[in-house]
C-alpha cells in the first residue's frame, strides 16, 4: 500500500514536459501519467465519467445528486522544460532531501502544477472510499498543455460550454507559499489569486526613411519603439 507522498512522487517522475513547439512533446510521458492516475487512483478511475479533450487532456465527471450548477477543480499535467544541469538535483528523480518537518520533495512540476493534481486527485480517491456523493457534480479538468498556452484547458471549456454547463465555481492554481514578498510580512504566506493573467503577443515595427547617421532625425525609430513600449508598459491588464 503506498502513500501519498510515495503516489506524488510517483507522478512527478513522469517527464510531462510541454514544449510550445508540440512536435516535440513526448506524447509516451503523457500516455504514460494517464496509466499512473488510473492505477494509483483507482476509485477516480473507476467511478467518475472519464474522457479524454484534445489529445491528451482529461476532464472527470462525479455526478452530484442535484442538477445544480458544478464545481470545476482544475490543474495542469504538464511542466515546462529543463535545464538538469541548472539543478542541484535531477529534476525528474523527485529526491527527498532533509527529515521530518524539513524534509523537501525537488522535483519540477512539485509546485507547479502536480502539486494541486496530486491533491485533488487524493482527495477524490478518499472521499470516494468513504462513500462521499457530492450535492453539486464535480468536475476534473487537467489540462495537458498550460505552460504553452495551449488548447487543453480551452478544449475542455468549449466541451462544458457546448453542453451547456455554467460552473458555480471553478478553482484553479493559485500563488504559492511566499516569504518577504508582502511589505511588513514575516511569516510565510499562501497566495490565493483571484483572477487569472491574460496573454497578449505583440510585434511591434517601425517604419522609418533611411538617412545618413550624422544627420539623425528628431525622433528616430528606436526611439520610437520605445514610447510605443512604454505607452503600453503604462496600460497593464486590469
Ligand atoms: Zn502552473
Amino acid at each position: 500500500m503506498s502513500t501519498p507522498i510515495e503516489r506524488f512522487r510517483e507522478i512527478l517522475r513522469i517527464p510531462t514536459v510541454s514544449h510550445v513547439d508540440e512536435s516535440l512533446v513526448d506524447t509516451v510521458a503523457f500516455d504514460l501519467l494517464h496509466d499512473t492516475i488510473a492505477r494509483l487512483y483507482p476509485r477516480v478511475h473507476d467511478e467518475l465519467e472519464r474522457e479524454v479533450v484534445a489529445g491528451h487532456a482529461l476532464l472527470y465527471r462525479w455526478r452530484g445528486t442535484t442538477p445544480e450548477r458544478p464545481l470545476v477543480l482544475m490543474a495542469h499535467q504538464d511542466v515546462v522544460p529543463v535545464d538538469p544541469t541548472e539543478w542541484r538535483h535531477p529534476p525528474f528523480a523527485a529526491e527527498i532531501s532533509g527529515e521530518g518537518a524539513d524534509a523537501e520533495i525537488h522535483a519540477r512540476g512539485a509546485i507547479d502544477d502536480k502539486g494541486a493534481l496530486v491533491a485533488i486527485l487524493e482527495a477524490v480517491e478518499v472521499a470516494l472510499a468513504d462513500g462521499v456523493v457530492p450535492a453539486h457534480d464535480v468536475y476534473l479538468a487537467f489540462g495537458h498543455n498550460e505552460e504553452t498556452a495551449g488548447d487543453g484547458a480551452r478544449a475542455i471549456a468549449t466541451v462544458l460550454q457546448e453542453r451547456g454547463i455554467r460552473p458555480a465555481l471553478v478553482l484553479d492554481e493559485g500563488g504559492a507559499v511566499v516569504e518577504g514578498v508582502l511589505p511588513g510580512v514575516g511569516v510565510p504566506t499562501a497566495m490565493v489569486g483571484v483572477a487569472e493573467r491574460g496573454v497578449m503577443t505583440l510585434t511591434l515595427t517601425v517604419h522609418q526613411a533611411g538617412g545618413h547617421a550624422s544627420t539623425p532625425p528628431s525622433f528616430p525609430a528606436p526611439a520610437r519603439l520605445a514610447r510605443a513600449i512604454g505607452r503600453l508598459h503604462r496600460h497593464p491588464f486590469p
